[in-house]
Protein backbone atom coordinates (compact mmCIF):
# COMPACT_ATOMS: atom_id res chain seq x y z
CA UNK A 1 0.00 0.00 0.00
CA UNK A 2 1.03 3.56 -0.66
CA UNK A 3 0.59 6.91 0.12
CA UNK A 4 1.25 10.45 -0.64
CA UNK A 5 2.48 12.28 2.23
CA UNK A 6 2.89 15.89 2.45
CA UNK A 7 6.25 17.12 2.91
CA UNK A 8 7.84 21.16 4.41
CA UNK A 9 11.00 21.34 3.49
CA UNK A 10 12.93 22.05 6.43
CA UNK A 11 15.47 24.08 4.04
CA UNK A 12 13.66 26.02 1.81
CA UNK A 13 10.12 25.47 3.38
CA UNK A 14 8.39 24.46 0.11
CA UNK A 15 5.42 21.96 0.79
CA UNK A 16 4.83 19.19 -1.69
CA UNK A 17 4.06 15.41 -1.81
CA UNK A 18 5.93 12.40 -1.97
CA UNK A 19 4.49 8.83 -2.68
CA UNK A 20 5.45 6.35 0.35
CA UNK A 21 5.21 2.37 0.97
CA UNK A 22 5.13 2.97 4.63
CA UNK A 23 4.92 5.33 7.49
CA UNK A 24 7.70 3.64 8.99
CA UNK A 25 9.72 4.20 5.57
CA UNK A 26 13.13 5.77 5.27
CA UNK A 27 13.20 8.36 2.49
CA UNK A 28 16.47 10.55 1.96
CA UNK A 29 16.15 12.52 -1.26
CA UNK A 30 17.42 15.59 -2.19
CA UNK A 31 14.56 18.37 -2.17
CA UNK A 32 12.34 18.86 -5.27
CA UNK A 33 12.37 22.48 -5.46
CA UNK A 34 16.12 23.84 -3.26
CA UNK A 35 17.95 20.48 -3.72
CA UNK A 36 18.96 20.46 0.07
CA UNK A 37 19.02 16.66 1.18
CA UNK A 38 16.01 15.69 3.85
CA UNK A 39 15.28 12.93 5.37
CA UNK A 40 11.91 11.34 5.67
CA UNK A 41 10.70 8.90 8.46
CA UNK A 42 7.69 8.28 10.77
CA UNK A 43 5.48 11.41 8.91
CA UNK A 44 8.84 13.76 9.67
CA UNK A 45 10.87 15.26 7.24
CA UNK A 46 14.17 16.77 8.70
CA UNK A 47 17.19 18.57 7.30
CA UNK A 48 20.31 16.97 6.42
CA UNK A 49 23.42 18.78 6.06
CA UNK A 50 24.05 20.53 2.69
CA UNK A 51 27.20 18.15 1.62
CA UNK A 52 25.61 14.88 3.06
CA UNK A 53 25.42 13.09 -0.25
CA UNK A 54 29.37 14.08 0.04
CA UNK A 55 30.06 11.88 3.44
CA UNK A 56 31.34 8.60 3.19
CA UNK A 57 28.75 5.70 3.83
CA UNK A 58 29.68 5.75 7.44
CA UNK A 59 29.39 8.78 8.50
CA UNK A 60 26.34 8.75 6.03
CA UNK A 61 25.03 6.09 8.19
CA UNK A 62 25.87 7.62 11.57
CA UNK A 63 23.84 11.02 10.66
CA UNK A 64 20.99 8.84 9.52
CA UNK A 65 21.35 6.75 12.65
CA UNK A 66 21.16 9.70 15.21
CA UNK A 67 18.00 11.96 13.32
CA UNK A 68 16.14 7.98 13.59
CA UNK A 69 17.24 7.42 17.26
CA UNK A 70 15.79 11.36 18.35
CA UNK A 71 12.61 10.94 16.11
CA UNK A 72 11.92 7.03 17.99
CA UNK A 73 12.56 8.41 21.28
CA UNK A 74 9.86 11.54 20.73
CA UNK A 75 7.67 8.49 19.26
CA UNK A 76 7.91 6.35 22.30
CA UNK A 77 7.94 9.38 24.79
CA UNK A 78 4.43 10.19 23.55
CA UNK A 79 3.54 6.05 23.64
CA UNK A 80 4.27 5.56 26.44
CA UNK A 81 3.50 8.56 28.49
CA UNK A 82 7.14 10.42 28.72
CA UNK A 83 7.28 14.42 28.47
CA UNK A 84 4.98 15.26 25.97
CA UNK A 85 5.14 19.04 26.70
CA UNK A 86 2.52 21.83 24.65
CA UNK A 87 1.62 21.29 21.24
CA UNK A 88 4.17 22.81 19.04
CA UNK A 89 3.25 25.48 16.40
CA UNK A 90 4.10 23.46 13.38
CA UNK A 91 1.31 21.15 15.01
CA UNK A 92 -0.93 23.37 15.15
CA UNK A 93 -0.19 24.43 11.64
CA UNK A 94 -0.66 20.53 10.07
CA UNK A 95 -3.88 20.46 11.71
CA UNK A 96 -5.04 23.75 10.12
CA UNK A 97 -4.08 22.69 6.92
CA UNK A 98 -5.29 19.12 6.97
CA UNK A 99 -8.82 20.09 8.39
CA UNK A 100 -9.02 22.64 5.58
CA UNK A 101 -8.29 19.79 3.43
CA UNK A 102 -11.39 17.60 4.53
CA UNK A 103 -13.79 19.37 2.39
CA UNK A 104 -11.45 18.83 -0.69
CA UNK A 105 -12.98 15.51 -2.09
CA UNK A 106 -9.41 14.58 -4.13
CA UNK A 107 -7.13 15.13 -0.54
CA UNK A 108 -10.34 13.12 1.16
CA UNK A 109 -10.25 10.11 -1.15
CA UNK A 110 -6.25 10.01 -1.30
CA UNK A 111 -6.60 9.52 2.51
CA UNK A 112 -10.01 7.43 2.84
CA UNK A 113 -9.98 6.10 0.11
CA UNK A 114 -12.54 6.76 -3.10
CA UNK A 115 -16.70 6.39 -2.62
CA UNK A 116 -17.68 3.12 -4.84
CA UNK A 117 -19.93 4.28 -7.41
ZN1 LIG B 1 13.70 22.66 -0.17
Amino acid sequence: MTFLMNIDCPHCEKNYQILMTSIAGLCILPCFECNQPIIVFFGRCLALDSDFFLWSISRKKQAVIKLITAIMEELLENIFGGKSGPIKPEEVINFNRELGELDDPNKFGQVFGRPRD
